[in-house]
């Protein structure tokens, strides 16, 4: 099913009609149809990924339209999800890189299934999902947990490389968000893998397959063998085509305000006079490589900020470099080698630290809605 053509006509880069997406959301149409793959869903993940809105901006905007929380929960649960996966991640740090839980069970290689790369597993759901995937750097969630369940619990993939491949081709790239999810369908973040035959992605993509690998019942799944079709592996090299280095013109007299790739927000102290540089550290980007297509969006997104600057280089060897003495950043666990007045994030609820599970965590955080 072809929903969209590519990025640009999905994900527009201007300020006011990010603000426009927000504002004309459908949240009680969205509870009801959020899981199928035509449903009412947001696309509202890249803005927040890369830091141009927040979770707690979508939630007032929603209630200040007068929904009722008790009638848009699920919608303001996963908005949740997304803040839980990020408080976890600044509670465990790079320990969300290896399984968190539980080890991976049943695992047979660090590799990929070569099929999944190349769209054609047979799946004709999936097939389309991973081609339209890579026009517009957008799955739907149901599709995600659906590769990722092929992918780990069928063809049994070690979760990381195949997370970092999608993360590399997202526009919504978020490493909690991917990694954690990844290791919750994996088994490592949760109590037991999950599973999805061919009659739930039929259900759910509108699609009629028969007779593919995953068209048994459930109970066969655990001792399947892996699938002819995802046999033979791809070791990946993923690596991010950064802009080239060129020098930024800075004002000593003037505080600098430090963006990256998770924050691009243009209200933050918008009324300042600064410098504002658009930070691009090479190690963050081997650690965690995006494609072109996230890198243009990117610069497209930061083009809201007025009088951006980006620079491609490391922190110190900016602050050397330009003598900077007065430096502004959003908390986030790939800063906390920067060195200045660091200002918070943008929360949904008063509620963090670790919780062992989101219900935990979501517990907590419903009572702040008082309903
Ligand atoms: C394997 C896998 C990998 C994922 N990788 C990423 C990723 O790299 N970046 C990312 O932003 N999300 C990721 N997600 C979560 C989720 O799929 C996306 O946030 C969602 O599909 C984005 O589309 P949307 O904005 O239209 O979401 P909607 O369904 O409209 O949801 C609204 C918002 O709620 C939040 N949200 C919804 N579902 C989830 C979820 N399951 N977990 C966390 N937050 C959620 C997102 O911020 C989303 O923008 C992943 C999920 C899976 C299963």
């Amino acid at each position: 099913m072809e929903l969209f053509e590519n990025e640009l006509s999905i994900f527009p880069t201007d300020y006011k009609e990010v603000l426009q997406r927000v504002n004309t959301s459908k949240p009680v149409k969205y509870c009801a149809t959020r899981n199928y793959i035509n449903g009412a869903v947001t696309y509202l993940s890249p803005y927040i990924s890369r830091g141009v809105i927040s979770t707690k901006y979508i939630l007032t905007e929603i209630l200040n339209k007068g929904f009722n929380p008790s009638k848009i929960e699920k919608f303001i649960q996963e908005l949740a999800w997304r803040d839980y996966w990020q408080q976890l991640w600044v509670v465990k740090k790079d320990a969300i890189n290896s399984d968190i839980k539980h080890q991976q069970s049943k695992v047979a290689h660090t590799a990929i299934p070569k099929s999944i790369l190349d769209a054609n597993t047979g799946i004709e759901a999936i097939d389309n999902a991973i081609k339209t995937f890579y026009t517009t750097g957008y799955i739907h969630n149901h599709l995600r947990m659906y590769i990722a369940s092929i992918v780990c619990n069928v063809g049994q993939s070690y979760w990381k490389a195949p997370a970092q491949w999608m993360y590399y081709h997202l526009l919504d790239a978020d490493w909690a968000s991917n990694a954690l999810s990844w290791q919750w369908v994996a088994g490592t973040n949760s109590n037991k893998k999950y599973y999805a035959n061919q009659e739930n992605i039929n259900k759910y993509c509108f699609s009629n397959q028969k007779k593919t690998f995953l068209d048994v019942n459930y109970d066969v799944f655990k001792d399947l063998g892996i699938p002819k079709k995802l046999i033979p592996t791809t070791a990946l090299q993923l690596e991010t085509p950064l802009p080239p280095r060129k020098g930024i013109s800075i004002n000593k007299t003037l505080p600098t305000y430090i963006y990256n790739f998770y924050n691009l927000d243009p209200i933050w102290k918008k009324n300042s006079i600064a410098n504002r540089v658009l930070l691009l550290e090479p190690s963050v980007f081997k650690q965690y490589p995006i494609a072109q297509k996230s890198i243009d969006f990117m610069i497209a997104i930061s083009k809201n900020i007025s009088n951006i600057q980006i620079y491609v280089g490391e922190f110190n060897a900016l602050v050397s470099e330009y003598e900077l003495k007065t430096i502004y950043y959003k908390e986030h666990p790939l800063n906390t080698h920067y060195k200045g007045y660091e200002e918070s994030r943008d929360w949904m609820f008063d509620v963090q630290g670790y919780y062992p599970s989101f219900f935990a965590f979501w517990k907590k955080c419903k009572k702040q809605l008082h309903y």
